[in-house]
């Protein structure tokens, strides 16, 4: 099982202690940040989740099949948006995104990994655009035309960047296509792996991550990273969460830990609090205990 770390600063030393790091590029928001490239690393790309280019852009939102649009905030206060949404066949925005990635992976990075590659839920995109698209498409069904829109945008990428591609979806392992148009079966030739979020501020209760990664283990036909919410959770929390994600055969666990701080105190807690310590050398599951002597090194 392996280790990775999204860092937003690329930390030297522990960078060392993992097997890959993500770092975000272009932020969800439209933050862009630019970074000396690095082999161990792949820089995320935020595609569709672009909060700058849908205020700017009005015309470029996802818009709901009732009129709202997919915009964070009191603009729809029904989805609970955390960001705005873009709708994938803007050409323009496409265009933008593809000059960006390509630019990008002409230094040398170790892959690319999307983000936001979606429909931002079962009830977008209804804006006129879509509609005209989905009439042109020769596509009978709805639900397939949008995994199309999704899986040919992937498909683009990887035909134009030539590098390892790896995708962060959304943690529901069940309605993935309807919901979002992310068909992982259509996917699969295209990707090395993808990324479930599943983020907590605390992780005292972890039953809801057996639910989902049950079903994802079971039904998804790619690789799947889990990434952990590292800010917040107090560090025994999280070593609970990696206990629940180490039962199952997923590829590794991704901590969101930007500035590398929790990290360390995962370590050092795992050395010097002996109740911790042998709660975790004492734990049946031999994955888990591999993963923290692991951790215990870091220092
Ligand atoms: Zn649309």
């Amino acid at each position: 099982m392996k280790l990775g770390i999204t860092l937003k600063r690329l930390d030297e030393e522990v960078m060392a202690w993992f097997d890959l790091i993500l770092t975000p590029v272009r932020q969800v928001t439209g933050e862009m940040r630019t970074k000396a490239s690095n082999q161990k690393v792949r820089p995320v790309v935020s595609c569709f989740g672009h909060t700058l280019a849908a205020n700017k852009h009005p015309d470029w939102i996802a818009i709901s099949d009732d009129g709202l649009p997919a915009l964070p905030g009191r603009k729809n206060l029904r989805d609970g948006f955390a960001w705005g949404w873009v709708c994938p066949n803007v050409e323009e925005h496409r265009k933008n995104l593809l000059a960006f990635v390509k630019e990008l992976v002409a230094n040398d990075w170790g892959g690319l990994h999307l983000d936001s590659v979606q429909f931002p839920d079962v009830n977008y995109c209804h804006c006129e655009r879509c509609k005209g698209k989905f009439a042109e498409s020769g596509f009978e069904d709805w639900f397939g035309w949008r995994a199309s829109v999704i899986t040919q945008w992937v498909a683009g990428v990887v035909k134009e960047t030539e590098r390892p591609i790896s995708l962060t979806i959304h943690p529901d392992p069940y309605f993935l296509r309807e919901r979002f148009g992310t068909d992982l079966g259509e996917l699969k030739p295209f990707l090395e792996w993808c990324m479930v979020p599943l983020y907590c501020l605390t992780y005292d209760l972890t039953y809801w991550l057996d639910t989902l990664l049950y079903a994802f283990v079971n039904l998804s036909p790619v690789p799947v990273f889990v990434e952990l919410y590292a800010v917040e959770p107090k560090a025994f929390g999280i070593l609970k969460a990696m206990a629940t994600v180490a039962k199952y055969p997923v590829a590794g666990i991704i901590f969101y830990d930007p500035r590398g701080e929790k990290v360390r105190e995962i370590a050092k807690i795992l050395r010097e609090d002996k109740g911790v310590r042998e709660l975790v050398s004492s734990h049946p599951n031999r994955k888990f205990r591999e993963l923290a002597e692991r951790i215990c090194e870091w220092r």
